[in-house]
C-alpha cells in the first residue's frame, strides 16, 4: 500500500524531492531536503545567501549530480532518465547567458536546435514566443543592444521554446527596476495561467508574496516551512509594529489592529501599525533576513 501511495504521489506532483543531500567538501549545501511541487503550481523557493537554492535548481535541471536522495520530475526519476527530464524543463538562469553578438532570432534558433526542433518548428516557435513576450519587433536586433528587461524577456522566451511543462526561474528580476520587474511579474503570471508549473527563486520577497501560490523557506540545506504566503503570514498575525530601542529593532505581531495601536502609545521608538508581510514570516522562522 505504501508503494502504491508513493507511485500516486510521484505521479500527481510535478516535482518530488526525497531526502536530497549534496556536499561540497565539508559544506552541506543540501542536508536532507524533501518537498513536493504540485502540477500547475507557482512555487517560490526562498532562503538567505548560501541556503542551497541554486544547488537545488542545478540538481533539478541536471547540471549537478546529487550525493543521495531521489528526484522525480513529472514522474520521471532524474538519475535514471536525465535527458527525458531535461526536455520537460526550461531554465532561466540568474545570470544572462545570451550571445550578445547574435540577433534575438538567432539566439532562439540555436536553443531550438539544441532541443532538436526542425527549421520550420524553430521559426514557428520563435515567432510564437517573441510575440508572447511582446518582442516581435526586436527579432532582428543584436542582443547586446537590448536593455536588461528585454534580455530577461528574451531569456524567458528562449526557455519556453521547446514547450516545457516545468519552468525554473532563478532570480528572474534581479537588477531590474521596479516598473520592469512588475512587467516580468505579469509575464510570469501569464505563463503560470497557461498551465506551466513554475519553480521560482528570488531575493525580492515581495515578488514571492505577489506571485506564488505556495512558498518554501529553506536554510542551511533544509526545509523550514512550506505553505501559501497568506497562511505563513497569518501564523504571525495580521498587524505588525516595529519598535526601535537604541541599536536594536524588534517587531511585535497582533491579530487585532487596536491592540497593535496600544503598543505605539507605550513605546516612544515604535513605528506605525503596518500589515504583516512575508519577510516578517521568513525572519521569524529563520532569524535571518533575505538579502
Ligand atoms: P545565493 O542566494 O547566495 O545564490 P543559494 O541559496 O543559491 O545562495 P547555494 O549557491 O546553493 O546557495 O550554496 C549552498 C552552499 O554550498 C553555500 O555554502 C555555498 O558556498 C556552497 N557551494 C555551492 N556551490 C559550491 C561549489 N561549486 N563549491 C563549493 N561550495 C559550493
Amino acid at each position: 500500500m505504501d508503494y502504491i501511495f508513493a507511485l500516486v504521489w510521484i505521479y500527481f506532483n510535478m516535482i518530488v524531492l526525497e531526502d536530497l543531500r549534496k556536499s561540497y567538501g565539508a559544506i552541506k549545501a543540501l542536508d536532507g531536503l524533501s518537498l513536493e511541487v504540485k502540477k500547475g503550481e507557482l512555487f517560490a523557493f526562498l532562503g538567505p545567501n548560501g541556503a542551497g537554492k541554486t544547488t537545488t535548481i542545478r540538481i533539478l535541471t541536471g547540471l549537478t549530480r546529487l550525493d543521495s536522495g531521489q528526484v522525480f520530475i513529472d514522474g520521471v526519476d532524474i538519475e535514471k532518465e536525465p535527458l527525458t527530464v531535461k526536455r520537460l524543463c526550461g531554465l532561466v538562469t540568474q545570470h544572462t547567458n545570451l550571445d550578445g553578438e547574435l540577433s534575438v532570432a538567432e539566439n532562439l534558433d540555436i536553443h531550438g536546435r539544441l532541443f532538436g526542433l526542425n527549421r520550420s518548428q524553430r521559426r514557428e516557435k520563435s515567432e510564437e514566443f517573441l510575440h508572447y513576450v511582446e518582442m516581435s519587433d526586436r527579432a532582428g536586433s543584436q542582443v547586446k543592444t537590448l536593455s536588461g528587461g528585454l534580455k530577461r524577456r528574451l531569456m524567458i522566451a528562449r526557455a519556453l521554446i521547446h514547450s516545457p511543462r516545468l519552468l525554473f526561474l532563478d532570480e528572474p528580476t534581479v537588477g531590474l527596476d521596479a516598473a520592469i520587474r512588475r512587467r516580468i511579474w505579469s509575464l510570469i503570471t501569464k505563463i503560470s495561467q497557461a498551465g506551466v508549473t513554475i519553480f521560482l527563486t528570488t531575493h525580492y520577497i515581495e515578488e514571492a508574496e505577489f506571485l506564488a501560490g505556495r512558498v518554501a523557506f529553506i536554510d542551511r540545506g533544509r526545509l523550514l516551512e512550506t505553505d501559501s504566503p497568506r497562511a505563513v503570514m497569518d501564523r504571525l498575525g495580521q498587524w505588525a509594529v516595529d519598535v526601535h530601542d537604541g541599536e536594536k529593532a524588534k517587531t511585535f505581531f497582533f491579530g487585532d489592529r487596536t491592540e497593535a495601536g496600544k503598543l505605539i502609545g507605550q513605546h516612544p521608538g515604535a513605528g506605525a501599525v503596518r500589515r504583516v508581510n512575508l519577510e516578517d514570516a521568513f525572519l521569524a522562522k529563520t532569524g535571518r533576513r533575505v538579502d
